[in-house]
């Protein structure tokens, strides 16, 4: 038997199989069932939503022969529809049949009595293809056909569709399929043909359909071919020629590492695959348009191109200044392919220019900062210079920092959600490395979660949140490992400085604090312990 497209295969037969457009199947099931069906119906919509399946669907339904459940897809009408050799049900195509005489040799069979069923169903597919001659002739009899005649027009460019035609059909607007309910189709579709296709893969398959279960269905057809029963993300971005979302958030990670050589070899090794650098383009200007829109909204249901993991990542590396320089370089690299031989060439210039205009936060070498005790810890985002950091050292106790860790400890993470939740667990796993009346330093790992937790918009929502959980409100900073040794070295040698001239007097040492008891007070006199571990 000759090998059945997918589409084909897994055409929805009758209303259960229909992939969403729930509302429209509802209301054609209840029109037959109380027998109060139009006259003539226009589908609206994007490719592959289901306009022309349904359509078929609603004519065996008023042609089956069945006393039963209808369509009943077993009797002799349903068969023939299914099989498009019913004589009563006319689909044609307005792309190849638009002109004045189509039209009038339809409006001169119309008249004529059903030969084999209860109703003749004409469905014209891609309607706004008819000429404006085309049309006229068609509008009386769509306006006052034979009792026993269904018009149904189908397009997916209603707005080429004349008003006095329009106003003659109950309107149906088809919706583009959500990406769920396509990865759910795939997933059954995948388990009837038995091929193990990875969850990234089926996520790509359903971006890559945009909406239309028939793209869907082509995309997995063309993957088997290439992939047989086994099919990876590789196979697909492969086949289809797409970088997926995790390529482009690499190509925004090296930029931001200025990792050059890198850079342009991954950039080398996708185009290498066949990727089209124009989409890719387009693409890494969705990325950072859509990261700007989340840096200001805090709403992960603006995203589209990217997941929460993904946007976050992003918002972590760059600000909205540097996103918005990229787009415009972006942009203009796109304006710049039209005349291009080479458009990989101008897309690694962009990128280069991207890296440059990328400025780098200095990361606090211990050794340099010995040697250069002025020179800032630069945290992205929100910023303290030394002699900040240093005054805020001055006025912490050990006994405010024992009790913020103890709030802290306390706080119940599963009472928040989304962002709120991800900063409340990162300042949880944090070491409150000071704390104050009015400040609190805290200590993480890696210079990603700091900037996290620094990032403008992100530390005002976590102030926020601790106020309402400590006894007033403090301005809360995140430094790495790095830069708290770095902090405990200046404090030590600042603190000395201040402390000199007395030291010289024998009589008044007594009465100073000296640079360890003021760091034992700070931190615990075993070194830097961290209070509730
Ligand atoms: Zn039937």
């Amino acid at each position: 038997m000759a090998y059945l497209a997918l589409y084909r295969k897994y055409r929805p037969k009758n209303f259960g199989e229909v992939f969403g457009q729930q509302h429209i199947v509802e209301t054609l099931k209840n029109a037959v069932k109380h027998n109060k069906l139009a006259h003539a119906y226009l589908f609206c919509g994007p490719r592959g939503t289901g306009k022309t399946s349904i359509a078929k669907i609603l004519a065996k339904m008023v042609n089956c022969e069945s006393e039963n459940e209808k369509p009943c897809c077993a009797c002799a009408s349903c068969i023939d529809i299914q099989e498009s050799a019913h004589p009563d049900v006319v689909e044609m195509d307005a792309a190849s049949n638009n002109g004045v005489d189509e039209a009038r040799e339809l409006v001169e069979k119309v008249k004529y009595a059903p030969m084999s069923g209860k109703y003749k169903v004409y469905i014209i597919d891609e309607v706004h293809m008819m000429t404006t001659g085309a049309f006229n002739a068609l509008l009386k009899t769509i306006e006052e056909p034979p009792s026993f005649c269904i018009f149904v027009l189908a397009t997916t460019e209603p707005h080429k569709i004349p008003s006095t035609i329009i106003s003659r059909c109950q309107r149906f607007d088809f919706k583009k399929l959500s990406k769920k309910v396509i990865q759910n189709s795939l997933a059954q579709v995948c388990e009837k043909e038995k091929i193990n296709c990875s969850k990234e893969a089926i996520s790509l398959i359903a971006d890559l359909a945009d909406g239309g279960m028939r793209d869907a269905l082509s995309i997995l057809d063309q993957c088997i071919a290439y992939a047989q029963d086994d099919i990876n993300i590789q196979d697909v971005s492969a086949v289809y020629g797409v970088a997926t979302t995790a390529d482009k958030i690499e190509l925004y990670q090296l930029i931001y590492e200025k990792e050059v050589k890198q850079l342009i070899e991954k950039l080398s090794e996708i185009e290498t695959n066949g990727i089209d650098i124009r989409r890719l383009t387009t693409d890494l200007i969705d990325i950072a348009k859509e990261t700007v829109v989340y840096i200001y909204s805090k709403n992960l249901d603006t995203l589209s191109v990217l997941n929460e993991e993904n946007v976050q990542k992003m918002a972590s590396m760059f600000d909205s200044n540097t996103l918005l320089t990229y787009v415009d370089y972006l942009i203009d690299t796109l304006s710049k392919y039209r005349d291009a031989t080479n458009t990989l060439t101008y897309l690694e210039v962009c990128l280069l220019k991207m890296v440059e205009f990328n400025e780098e936060p200095i990361v606090v070498e211990k050794e340099v900062a010995e040697k250069e005790e002025k020179k800032p810890v630069i945290v992205e985002n929100k910023s303290f210079s030394d002699e900040e950091y240093y005054q805020m050292l001055l006025k912490s106790t050990k006994k405010i920092k024992e009790v913020d860790a103890k709030i802290i400890n306390g706080i119940f993470v599963d009472s928040f959600f989304g962002l709120e939740k991800q900063l409340i667990n990162l300042i949880k796993e944090a070491e409150i490395m000071a704390s104050s009346k009015t400040n609190i330093i805290l200590t993480v790992d890696n210079r990603t979660d700091a900037n996290f937790i620094n990032n403008k918009e992100n530390n005002i929502i976590a102030e926020n949140m601790m106020e309402k959980y400590l006894p007033n409100r403090k301005e809360i900073v995140c430094v790495t490992k790095e830069e708290k040794e770095f902090l405990i070295t200046y404090f030590k040698s600042e603190r000395s400085k201040t402390q000199k001239p007395k030291k010289t007097t024998p009589k008044k040492q007594e009465e100073t604090i000296t640079t360890e008891d003021r760091l034992a007070s700070l931190f615990g006199k075993d070194g830097f312990d961290v209070v509730g571990e």
